[in-house]
């Protein structure tokens, strides 16, 4: 039997609707249109697909967005100007800097600049804060995604064992932290872990965010368990640029009882929790 394909193009189609009648309801009651601020400093040909991407959808969603792209040599005052003159615009809702920034920006910095209120990547210090703690917070987009696809298969989570492969504050770390308010018994893997395929082997739930192309096989996944690949490695593939997951598919898809694909999976659902996050964020601004 393969394991049930969980369709991150379908369900972040589903998140992107939900996002548009936000955004209509915001719009005829409030007058408001929530737009999303994205920065990019420099060249970085991902990053500025990541960048394009995020602005098509947020237009399609009905959103407003601004684009500041800044050269690679840009200072760390002239950064912080343009943000604090972000965080004071009112009809700028949420603010994105494309991470990763050049090495003599101290990206740290750059995180705590922008307002906890318009952080809709969810890093500043006070929402990491609030979401260990529990409480209502603009919760990192690519956890956030992963979630949603978790409660496709387990609409209650509660017991599960859930290994986590990657401890970064963008991905591994949130998504434990989400793992355990969803009352699951959570074990976060990283580059020291002793036994790691065995931690994998016992778990009900494997996320796999390693950044290392098709790390988990086979071996490491029990069956029936679900498998959610956050994984974007590219490699040149007969001099074609191909994109891998940190999971081997083809070799653990027969075993898994549910696996995310790589394209296709996490990916759409990153940008879509972005969306729901400058939604959330403009409503926080009401109140
Ligand atoms: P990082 O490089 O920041 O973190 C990787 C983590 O994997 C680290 O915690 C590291 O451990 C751990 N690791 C590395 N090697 C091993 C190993 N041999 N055994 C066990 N653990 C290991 O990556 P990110 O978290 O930023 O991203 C992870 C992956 O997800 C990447 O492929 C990235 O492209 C992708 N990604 C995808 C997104 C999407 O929208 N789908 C969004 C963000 C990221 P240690 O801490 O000990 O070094």
């Amino acid at each position: 039997m393969m394991a049930q394909l969980i369709d991150g193009k379908q369900i972040s189609a589903e998140v992107l609707q939900e996002v548009a009648s936000e955004v209509a309801l915001l719009k005829a009651e409030h007058d408001i249109v929530p737009t999303l601020a994205v920065v990019l400093v420099g060249e970085d040909p991902a990053s500025q697909v990541y960048v394009r991407n995020k602005v098509k959808r947020a237009t399609e969603a009905g959103m407003g967005s601004i684009e500041h792209r800044l050269d690679a040599g840009t200072t760390q005052s002239d950064l912080n100007e343009l943000i604090d003159f972000l965080n004071n615009d009112p009809e700028v809702h949420g603010i994105l800097v494309q991470l990763p920034l050049p090495p003599h920006l101290n990206e740290d910095e750059v995180i705590s600049s922008i307002h906890p209120a318009k952080d809709v990547d969810g890093f500043h210090p006070l929402n990491v804060g609030a979401l260990a703690s529990g409480r209502p917070s603009l919760v990192p987009c690519t956890p956030q995604g992963c979630m949603i696809m978790l409660r496709q298969v387990h609409p209650d989570l509660s017991g599960k064992n859930a290994v986590v492969v990657g401890r970064s504050n963008i991905v591994g770390k949130p998504m434990a932290a989400l793992l355990l308010q969803a009352n699951c018994t959570v074990t976060i893997a990283h580059s020291r872990t002793k036994n790691i395929e065995s931690l994998c082997r016992n778990a009900d739930i494997v996320v796999a965010a390693v950044g290392r192309a098709e790390f988990i096989n086979a071996d490491w996944i029990s069956p029936g368990a679900t498998v959610i690949d956050v994984g974007i490695n590219a490699i040149d593939v007969d001099g074609k640029r191909k994109l891998f997951g940190d999971v081997d598919f083809e070799s653990v898809s027969p075993i898994a009882g549910a696996i995310t694909p790589v394209p296709g999976g996490v990916g759409p659902m990153t940008i879509a929790c972005l969306l729901l996050n400058t939604t959330r964020a403009a409503k926080f601004q009401l109140d």
